[in-house]
């Protein structure tokens, strides 16, 4: 079968490879959509992965194909699955927050990922409730953003996001997009967000973004006091890989307020030099959220196939497995929002 396999600092192939065999428990789906995220793009940056070559590829659905005895009522089902694999024994994992599990691995991540026609999915997904079924009315390419989704589902689960809170997005990629979809549904009576990049602007505007600011040619800390009668933000969200954008947060966020990096910062800019008085006095809670729950995952799935968020607008190319690496230099120039190969 055709993957695309990272061998290294930005060296990505579109090999031939033996298709993955059944172990004796667990599944192999046919990948039918993956979407690339900023994950594999920094993979393909730093080349830094535990096992070298990789197929990419965490953000997927498909069809289960061949499933051991245990699964096998799941073969011809449509599946999406949570990459993340928990061990399920640990004091994270039984107390609920699986995300910290020092036992987890991912699929695309440590393991062969979705980048590829074919896809082994290990038992303990299955037994862990990362293997769900997507409802009919709902598309393959969809169902691939529920993984995105759920994270930012948990960012804002962490926020304690209430009805009426004025929520600040600083980025408005997809994951700014998703978070600015969840906030709506949240409650937030106002969501501002803030993107440097012209074109992201002129879509988060026509998605519906109604106060949007550029850091680079507008003061954000006098747009958001303006916007808030002098309070600031009540929640922040950093969906930005940038020590600015994090120093911005601290400004920007008002009193009692709360503040997600949601965002690493790229290898070698993590040390931020910031006005720790703005935390003291300001009495603000900063936190930091990657990944989801088994939980969070099943209940994003839901968010979606009801409606309340709909992740269409953000698709916004296709391509297929053979044009992979197009795929992928289309992401790396952030061009677009979503890129999904189907293979
Ligand atoms: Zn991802
Ligand atoms: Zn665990």
């Amino acid at each position: 079968m055709m993957a695309l396999r990272l061998h290294g600092k930005e060296s990505l192939r579109l090999e031939d490879v033996p298709e993955p065999k059944l172990d004796e428990s667990g599944a192999i789906v046919k990948v039918r959509a993956t979407s690339i995220c900023a994950t594999d793009v920094k993979a393909y940056v730093t080349g830094a992965r535990t096992k070298i070559p990789i197929t990419l590829g965490h953000e997927f659905s498909g069809d289960v194909v061949e499933a051991s005895e245990e699964f096998k009522n799941y073969i011809g089902r449509r599946v999406v699955v949570n990459p993340n694999i928990f061990c399920g024994r640990c004091e994270y994992c039984l107390s609920g927050e699986h995300v910290l599990c020092p036992n987890r691995y991912a699929i695309g991540i440590d393991v062969d990922g979705s980048f590829a026609e074919y896809v082994k999915i290990p038992a303990q997904a299955f037994h862990l409730g990362g293997v769900l079924e997507i409802p009919d009315h709902l598309s393959y390419e969809e169902a691939s953003l529920i993984e995105p989704l759920a994270a930012c589902f948990r960012g804002q689960l962490k926020l304690n996001i209430r009805p009426g809170d004025v929520v600040t997005i600083i980025g408005a990629g997809p994951i700014g997009l998703m978070h600015f979809m969840l906030a709506k549904s949240f409650g937030a009576s106002k969501i501002i967000m803030s993107e440097v990049d012209g074109k992201r602007i002129e879509i988060a505007k026509r998605l519906g973004v109604e106060y949007i600011v550029n850091p680079l040619e507008e003061d954000i800390e006098k747009f958001i006091l303006n916007l808030t009668n002098g309070r600031g933000s009540d929640v922040v969200v950093v969906a930005v890989g940038s020590p600015h954008a994090q120093k911005d947060a601290l400004k920007i966020v008002g009193r009692g307020g709360r503040v997600n990096f949601f965002a690493g910062l790229p290898a070698g800019l993590e040390e931020v030099p910031i006005n720790t008085n703005f935390i003291h006095y300001k009495q603000i809670t900063v936190l930091g959220t990657s990944m989801q729950t088994p939980l969070e995952f099943k209940k994003t799935l839901e968010l979606v196939a009801s409606g309340l968020i709909n992740v269409k607008p953000l698709l916004t190319h296709r391509y297929s497995l053979e044009n992979g690496i197009e795929a992928f230099t289309k992401t790396l120039k952030a061009e677009g929002l979503k890129i999904v190969i189907t293979p």
